[in-house]
């Protein structure tokens, strides 16, 4: 049976308001809290998996260096076992035992976004095992920027290998009662934390090679990165190339997929809006139930810390169908945004 803790009270506010007021009430929230986290570090410890909440999207955690524990993982979520996980860690000084390579480029990096939502690619070490890396001799390293996750990490006493917490293929979870709706009764634990604020996936920098590559766009844009270390900096060209419609006909994936068929609406703001209401207006005349996804064009930080829950809030209320609104490809963060709307669709685009 899944363990289900709340956690929530170990945020920075109620840390602050225990260290600078010494607020007694909110010094007891926190140690209850830290019971259930170290309960959770010690399920870790011994090879059990635990979800938990990070800055960026929950996250499903096993000891990284034992495998059979990350086997588990793959197990809960039907991850395909070719899609190598990130290794969480609390403190920089960590990363030692997870790679070598620690160029002055790559410490100002962790100086600057770490914690954070940036995941750094680098050459492996021995002690990480192959199925974390999915074979791959590289492996992804992040600091997550949560109170909780840096407690259960550093309690665990080991580095976490965790992916999204959700079954494969689904929107990623970004509140506890998706985690919930998802791994309850899969998983050792699930630590119930608040709402993730940022609500995309880490920033996936490779930094194994000669030059600095995105390998997934996030939060953290190619600008801030360019800004800190200079030089170049590319994207893989696969990001840019899944924001268009699959070359292949008929190729269709399921990443983040919602249960309804999903389109996505791309031009003019306002020509985008009478088209959805349009389309809605017509499928509802015929019985079909529809779901809108519409941000404000500017609203890249709201849109990318909502828009998986929406996805998931439409399935709840059982929609066939769901019209978005594309956000600006050419804001970072709107990109990274379009890089999931454009998965969740299957690449379904419409052009107005
Ligand atoms: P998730 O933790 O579910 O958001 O997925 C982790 C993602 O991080 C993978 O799907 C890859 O895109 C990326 N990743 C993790 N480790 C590596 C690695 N060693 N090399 C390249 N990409 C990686
Ligand atoms: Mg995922």
């Amino acid at each position: 049976m899944t363990k289900i803790w709340d956690v929530t009270s170990l945020n920075k506010e109620t840390i602050l308001e225990c260290e600078e007021f010494a607020d007694n009430d909110a010094f007891e929230r926190i140690e209850a809290a830290l019971v259930h986290v170290d309960a959770a570090a010690a399920i870790l410890a011994q090879g059990g998996t635990v979800a938990f909440p990070t800055e960026t999207v929950y996250g499903l955690g096993a000891n990284a260096l034992d495998a059979a524990a990350v086997a588990k993982i793959f197990k809960a979520k039907g991850r395909p076992s070719d899609n190598p996980i990130i290794v969480h860690i609390a403190k920089a000084s960590d990363i030692t035992q997870l790679t070598t390579k620690l160029t002055p480029t790559i410490v100002k990096l962790i100086d600057e976004f770490w914690p954070g939502p940036l995941t750094l690619v680098l050459p492996k070490t021995a002690a990480v095992p192959d199925i974390v890396t999915a074979g791959l001799q590289t492996v992804g390293i992040r600091m997550p920027d949560d109170a909780a996750a840096l407690e259960l990490i550093k309690r665990a006493g080991c580095p976490v290998a965790a992916p999204s917490a959700n079954i494969s293929g689904r929107p990623s979870p970004t509140r506890a009662k998706d985690v919930l709706s998802d791994l309850d009764g899969k998983v050792d634990v699930i630590l119930m934390g608040g709402d993730c604020r940022v609500g995309i996936e880490s920033t996936v920098l490779d930094m194994s090679g000669d030059v600095p590559t995105i390998l997934r766009p996030g939060f953290i844009t190619k600008e801030d990165i360019k800004e800190l270390i200079g030089g170049r900096v590319e994207m893989d060209p696969g990001i840019t190339d899944s924001l268009e419609a699959p070359k292949a006909p008929g190729m269709k994936y399921t990443h983040y997929a919602p249960k309804a068929t999903m389109t996505v609406f791309e031009g003019r703001q306002e020509k985008v809006i009478s088209e959805i209401a349009r389309i809605k207006a017509l499928n509802e005349a015929n019985g079909i139930k529809v779901g809108v996804i519409i941000f404000e064009e500017k609203d890249f930080i709201l849109a990318a810390s909502e828009f998986f829950a929406r996805l998931r809030d439409l399935d709840s209320e059982e929609v066939d169908l769901i019209l978005a609104g594309a956000m600006s490809k050419n804001d970072s963060l709107g990109f990274a945004v379009m890089n999931r709307m454009m998965k969740a669709a299957g690449y379904n685009i419409v052009k107005v």
